[in-house]
């Protein structure tokens, strides 16, 4: 836990979030600006500023199984659904803990902006 970081406050419970999902090592909220009918944000409860800086390889299949289990919790594992990973500035990253954008229930046009 980073002292300043929103979404570790998110995953010890001190900032409340809408949450949908939980275990020991991921929480799973709605973003609190939804680009989508479905717009989930998916974290590892460990600090990772992005996704250059996990080395541990679980955390990242583990993101993917996590993203893979809330689809279908959503409902949108059938009609399709996107997942994003922001990584740095030209990535467009705002918030520096890694998290999964899983985004549902419209379709998803192609090239992203
Ligand atoms: P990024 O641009 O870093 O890939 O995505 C950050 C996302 O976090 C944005 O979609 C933004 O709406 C969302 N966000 C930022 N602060 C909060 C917050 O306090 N609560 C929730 N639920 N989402 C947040
Ligand atoms: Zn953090």
């Amino acid at each position: 836990m980073t002292n300043s970081c929103i979404f570790c406050k998110i995953a010890s419970g001190e900032i409340q979030a809408d949450l949908i999902y939980q275990d020991e090592l991921f929480v799973a909220f709605h973003d609190l600006a939804p680009q989508a009918p479905v717009h989930v944000l998916i974290i590892p409860r460990t600090h990772y500023s992005s996704l250059l800086d996990v080395e541990d390889n679980s955390i990242l299949s583990g993101l993917l199984a996590t993203a893979q289990k809330i689809s279908r919790q959503m409902d949108v594992a059938e009609s399709g659904w996107r997942s994003i990973i922001n990584t740095g500035q030209d990535g467009g990253q705002t918030v520096m803990h890694l998290h999964l954008h899983l985004l549902g229930g419209r379709f998803m046009q192609w090239p992203p902006g």
